[in-house]
């Protein structure tokens, strides 16, 4: 059968899979062991009908593209993104071992997000096995450096999300009805710096432009723009300047991260971040740095695509809610180019970049039963893009 209601999915070959994938312990700073699992992932399509492009590991880890595009499937193609590396160094899993109790798998990087970019791989790789023709060409990327802001991959994850006809993001589902992202906040981080005049504190104070008086005044400042109801906050996390207490300090700096709910949210404020005047007129401020992840808005295509998702649900007997998340993800790259996402389309669980890491077990086969129905049905897709 083409689709697969969720309880005549067996979730134990799919359960060991996601194993063999948190055994390979993945820092974003190890492109050699990114490549490793990218090789055993690339092992697992040997002599089925799917291209696969390998885009070499740098310094920040390698990328891998599937592509799946039997003859009788045509057009825009439906792509998941999802990335293998984790926040765990190594050594992580000789300190807290794989675990199966309660229900639960833990171990690092299972839930955030080795689980859904498992689930996506393996989905394309049932469906090419099984000879079956999907409406579209299906694409899974794998990415190893979401973790530290996808600078590698951030070309490629644009320039799929513009040819794409949408966009799935198997990021962590969370709450009790597994929910999926429709909306994640944007990020911006800026660098604050102020130029002022060094003097003795002693002998001639009044001479001397604090410059680290007048971070202080600008920090205020800024993190009273925070609009919490509104979605825009502001968080100046480091600050440092100053050499000695007995001297007027000429130099200070701040960085400063932004989240904003919409894009004209964080286009004005990013434009005013950039633009901002010194209190004190003899000192000069130095501002650097923008919208690193614009936010990704529940748009009409967005809403249009979750509600496909949730008819496709029910009618595999399953629930399907939605929520909005602080956090970015690639969704946000791929939301910027145009593209409608939706994410957090991954196992449920909690923990993500923590100790108790976990997924629940119980939903590794509804999440499958979901990836393949996306990939698979007609009517879910012109239901979703028309
Ligand atoms: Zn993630």
């Amino acid at each position: 059968m083409t689709l697969q209601r969720p309880e005549t999915i067996d979730p134990a070959p799919l359960i060991a899979g996601i194993r063999d994938w948190v055994a390979i312990e993945t820092p974003s700073e190890r492109p050699d062991l990114i490549d490793r699992l990218l090789d055993l992932v690339e092992a697992g399509f040997e002599g089925l009908p799917v291209e696969r492009t390998r885009f070499p590991a740098t310094e920040r880890g390698g990328q891998l593209l599937l592509r799946y595009a039997p003859p009788g499937c045509e057009g825009a193609p439906i792509t998941v993104m999802g990335h293998v590396d984790t926040v765990w160094a190594v050594g992580t899993l000789a300190r807290r071992p794989m675990e199966e109790r309660d229900g639960r798998l833990h171990g690092p990087g299972v839930f955030d997000m080795k689980a859904g970019s498992y689930l996506g791989a393996e989905t394309l790789r049932r469906i090419a096995a099984e000879g079956l023709v999907p409406p579209r060409p299906l694409q899974v990327l794998l990415t190893g450096d979401e973790e530290i802001g996808s600078h590698a991959s951030r070309p490629l994850i644009e320039r799929l999300a513009t040819d794409s006809a949408l966009v799935l993001i198997p990021e962590p589902s969370f709450g009790p009805d597994i929910a999926v992202v429709t909306a994640r906040k944007g990020w911006g981080r800026f660098e604050m710096r102020a130029h002022g005049r060094a003097a003795h504190a002693g002998g001639n104070l009044f001479d001397g432009r604090s410059a680290i008086r007048e971070i202080a005044r600008q920090i205020l400042d800024i993190e009273a723009l925070t609009d919490r109801d509104g979605g825009l906050s502001f968080n100046v996390g480091v600050v440092s300047g100053g050499t000695r207490p007995n001297v007027v300090p000429a130099e200070a700096e701040a960085l400063i991260d932004m989240r904003a709910a919409t894009v004209a949210d964080a286009e004005a404020a990013a434009a005013a971040m950039l633009a901002r005047a010194p209190f004190d007129p003899d000192i000069r401020l130095e501002v650097t740095g923008g919208v690193d992840r614009p936010p990704y808005e529940r748009t009409e295509a967005v809403a249009r695509l979750y509600g496909a998702a949730k008819t496709l649900a029910a009618s595999l007997g399953m629930g399907l809610g939605e929520t909005a998340r602080g956090g970015v993800s690639d969704g946000n790259i791929a939301a910027s180019m145009g593209a409608p996402v939706l994410d957090g389309l991954g196992c449920g669980g909690a923990g993500a970049h923590a100790e108790d890491e976990h997924i629940d077990l119980a939903t590794v086969a509804p999440r499958a039963a979901l990836m393949r129905a996306m990939m698979l049905s007609p009517d879910f897709l012109a239901d979703a893009v028309g």
